[in-house]
C-alpha cells in the first residue's frame, strides 16, 4: 500500500483511500477490468464508493499516466495499470484479454518522419483453451 501511495503521489495524484483501493485493485487484477468490474469488486468493502467516483478516478489515472485504457472493445472501456508497451489479445470464446510483449517495434509505412506518441496492437481470436472447442 505504501508503494502504491508513493506511486500515485509521484504522479500528482492525492492518494485518498478510495483512489488507493481502486489503484490496488487495478494493479493486482490482470484481467483488464471495466469500470463496472472495479465498482462491483470494491463496493461491498467500500460503501461510500460510487460508479462516478470510479469513472472520475480512472480518468485522472489515465491523464496522470498511472493507467491506460484499452480500445479493444467496441463500446466497453477496459483499464490497465500496466503502462508499459504491450499488446492485447482478446479471446472471442472466453472474453479474456491477454497481455503479450512486443519484442520489436513493427515497421510503419506511410508515416515516415511523423512523431508517434502511441501505438496499440490489439489482436482478436481464440485462446488455447477455447480454440479446441470450436
Ligand atoms: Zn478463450
Ligand atoms: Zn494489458
Amino acid at each position: 500500500m505504501t508503494a502504491f501511495k508513493e506511486h500515485l503521489s509521484k504522479h500528482d495524484i492525492k492518494p485518498s483511500v478510495q483512489r488507493l483501493k481502486i489503484y490496488e485493485y487495478l494493479h493486482n487484477s490482470h484481467n483488464h477490468p471495466t469500470a463496472d468490474d472495479i465498482y462491483r469488486a470494491l463496493a461491498p468493502s467500500t460503501p461510500t464508493l460510487s460508479k462516478t467516483t470510479v469513472y472520475n478516478t480512472m480518468k485522472l489515472f489515465i491523464s496522470n499516466g498511472v493507467a491506460t485504457v484499452l480500445n479493444i472493445e467496441g463500446n466497453e472501456l477496459r483499464y490497465d495499470a500496466d503502462t508499459s508497451t504491450h499488446g492485447h489479445f482478446k479471446c472471442k470464446g472466453c472474453g479474456n484479454v491477454y497481455d503479450f510483449r512486443i519484442a520489436r517495434a513493427p515497421e510503419f509505412n506511410g508515416v515516415e518522419g511523423f512523431r508517434i506518441d502511441k501505438y496499440e496492437i490489439n489482436l482478436k481470436g481464440y485462446c488455447n483453451v477455447c480454440k479446441p472447442k470450436l
